[in-house]
């Protein structure tokens, strides 16, 4: 008696998680390798067909693979399997990821952006079961989104829908990476709200955070990076991040309050947008600003009940992600399970 298995792999930045995921979306093995994508496309398949080979002899005869399914980093060309020019991923341009994987393992390989899988992954085995719509909001770096609706992912005629992180909360807001003001992942990111906090400090508000911006700024300095005109990857995002604003505003820290609430409000802004524009059941929340639990998600609720109309009770539940950083490597190998007809839908 065998247990068919599909393989789910999260391509990130800095690491790539593989594992064997049965029918129902449990993990029956996993890896973690941790790599520089700087090796290149043929290093890296070479590496996850590694993982693969010793998860399989890990499980012995107990397990046969019947597919695979990946989640990268776009931009990528989803109906030809190419990872175009992603950020993450520097030095791949135009790579065949999916025919590479599929030649190497030679098992069809189901290819999506890890927004998209990390959504599906929840909606099939996390936070969205029982549901058929549902929108999941990663509050990480930026906000990575994904939406399902009747049981599908929304990919849109450009393939780049659900790129909710760049929907504009603010007119003429903060500038954002992507070239627009005021987008919701300035304000409501991980990233973001350490951020905001580290930049309102600089320009003089008292908080008791102020000596980690100050020992940031003096890492920066010594390393030569002016840490007020990068937007990312500065000391001070690093040592003063979601976490830390938390734990201050648990402890009753008035300026870490002030931008919380305000990343809360506008998350529910974004919430009541998202309500009138696809009409979810549930809201998921992952993400580093979710490791924070009722901290997040009440005041969400309650900004979200202020805010949204009085006309129809049809505002999605709010809730918590529940698969946390497996929600990618899950997905994934629930879109090799769709690709044979199975995981829900
Ligand atoms: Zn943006």
């Amino acid at each position: 008696m065998t247990t068919p298995a599909t393989i789910g792999i999260d391509l990130g930045g800095t690491n790539v998680k593989t594992a064997l995921i049965d029918a129902n979306g449990s993990p029956l093995s996993r890896r973690v390798s941790q790599y520089d994508p700087a090796i290149g496309p043929d290093a890296t398949v070479e590496l996850i067909a590694a993982a693969v080979d010793e998860m399989r002899s890990e499980r012995g005869d107990s397990v046969h693979l019947v597919g695979a399914g990946i989640g990268c980093p776009g931009p990528m060309d989803r109906a030809a399997g190419r990872v175009i020019n992603a950020a993450n991923l520097p030095g791949w341009h135009d790579v065949p990821i999916r025919d590479l994987l599929s030649r190497r393992l030679e098992l069809p390989v189901a290819f999506d952006n890890d927004g998209n899988a990390a959504a599906f992954g929840e909606y099939w085995a996390g936070a969205g079961r029982g549901v058929q719509d549902v929108v999941m909001l990663t509050l990480g770096t930026g906000v990575g989104a994904g939406v399902i609706l009747a049981g599908q992912l929304l990919h849109g005629h450009f393939d780049n829908a659900a790129e909710l992180g760049h929907t504009i909360v603010v007119a003429d807001g903060l500038a954002c990476g992507c070239g627009q003001k005021g987008c919701l992942e300035q304000y409501s990111s991980a990233s973001g709200v350490a951020r905001r906090v580290a930049s309102a400090i600089r320009s003089g508000s008292a908080s008791t955070l102020a000596h980690l911006v100050e020992r940031a700024d003096a890492n920066d300095a010594a390393a030569g990076v002016d840490a007020t005109t990068v937007a990312d990857g500065l000391a001070a995002a690093a040592i003063v991040d979601a976490a830390a604003v938390a734990e201050a505003v648990r402890a009753g820290d008035e300026l870490c309050m002030r931008i919380w609430d305000e990343a809360c409000m506008y998350l529910a802004i974004a919430c009541v947008n998202i309500q009138h524009t696809l009409n979810p059941a549930r809201v998921i929340l992952g993400g580093g600003m979710a490791q924070s639990g009722a901290l997040l998600l009440d005041p969400v609720r309650a900004h979200l009940a202020k805010q949204t109309w009085k006309l129809h009770n049809d505002q999605p539940e709010i809730v918590l992600a529940e698969l946390g950083y497996d929600a990618g490597m899950i997905g994934a190998a629930g879109l090799a399970w769709r690709a044979r007809g199975a995981a829900g839908g």
